[in-house]
C-alpha cells in the first residue's frame, strides 16, 4: 500500500502540508489506492489562530 503523509493543524484540521506519495511496488495499478497518513501539527493555521 502506498502512503502519502498529510500534515494537518491539530486545532482546526486545515491542511498544512501534503507530502509526495511514497509508492509501493503496486503503485499505478488499476484500483490501487493511496493510503493517507495524517500527521497533526500542534497549533492552528493562520486563518484560525486568534491573536
Ligand atoms: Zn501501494
Ligand atoms: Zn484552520
Amino acid at each position: 500500500m502506498c502512503y502519502q503523509v498529510v500534515e494537518r493543524f491539530a486545532a482546526c484540521y486545515c491542511l498544512y502540508h501534503k507530502h509526495s506519495i511514497d509508492p509501493c511496488s503496486a503503485y499505478g495499478q488499476r484500483g490501487h489506492l493511496v493510503q493517507e497518513k495524517t500527521v497533526l501539527v500542534g497549533h492552528a493555521c493562520p486563518a484560525h489562530s486568534s491573536y
